[in-house]
């Protein structure tokens, strides 16, 4: 009897430390499902969206996009070199020239970029000297672009799947090849989450990437481990600003790009 008595104690006392446990939980989760300062359904007109004009064809800006580059004007880059940037510009697009990578004047966070790339042709090279550029979120976060169309699954033309295009160089490889031919258009949307880091320089947020390419998914919401690099076993942050410029690599190879826009977005 004793003994049934000790039971009933020890699961009452059991299932109060659950229930303790499991109200912090719903409190803690509650806590962090949506920002302090709102409530649900509030109709606070500050906290309304701003509006913005999307355009018919998604690969055009909307209106509260940045134009990076229309096809002519090239007055919001500059040369990883110093001063104006000097790929060539010619029919609408601007081409890779063995004259230095570029970068925005501008600095960016947290954005929405829309880039679109054409590999050269014919195609020169093999793996990782065949079409080879990346784009570079804040400098550091790559992308890769290179010319990975392959017409014969990889038999006549293949890289280290980490490198290929579309890959976070190194880090992650796409989750399929949506490559399109030499010569062909292409088109990277991607979303990116900047990193974030404590006061004594340890990362707290790492970067995170979606990417599109040619309008499929082939990185979802992935984390980069750090900094993008050749052959970097264990790739780290090192602080950086909360915005840092945007760049897009000179690897050698004439790849050109064209219609560059990208919008700010806030923290959520
Ligand atoms: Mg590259």
């Amino acid at each position: 009897m004793e003994v049934i008595m000790k039971d009933k104690t020890m699961v009452m006392k059991i299932a109060v430390c659950l229930l303790v446990a499991g109200l912090g939980f719903a409190i803690s989760s509650q806590a962090g499902r949506r920002p302090p300062y709102e409530t649900v359904h509030d109709m606070d007109p500050s906290l309304l969206p701003p509006v913005i004009t999307p355009e018919d064809d998604p690969a055009k800006p909307p209106s509260d996009a940045i134009i990076l580059f229309d096809g002519k004007d090239t007055s919001q880059w500059e040369s990883d070199k110093g001063g104006p940037m000097k790929w060539k510009v010619e029919n609408g697009d601007m081409e890779v020239n063995k004259t230095g990578g570029i970068h925005t004047k501008k600095s960016f966070g947290n954005c929405q970029l829309h880039i679109e790339w054409a590999s050269p042709t014919p195609p020169k090279g093999s793996s990782q000297s065949r079409g080879n550029s990346g784009v570079y979120f804040m400098g550091r976060y790559e992308v890769q672009v290179l010319d990975s169309y392959t017409a014969d699954n990889y038999k006549d033309n293949r890289t280290y799947a980490d490198g290929q295009a579309a890959s976070l160089y190194g880090q992650y490889r796409p989750i399929v090849n949506a490559c399109r031919k030499p010569g062909e258009w292409q088109t990277y949307d991607i979303s990116f989450l900047a990193p974030q880091f404590d006061k004594d320089g340890n990362v707290t947020r790492r970067a995170r990437v979606t990417v599109l390419h040619n309008g499929i998914v082939v990185q979802n919401n992935v984390e980069y481990w750090g900094s993008s690099g050749h052959k970097v076993k264990n790739p780290q942050y090192h602080r950086h600003k909360d915005k840092e410029p945007l760049s897009l690599q000179d690897h050698g190879s004439p790849v050109r790009f064209r219609n560059i826009w990208i919008r700010e977005l806030p923290e959520q």
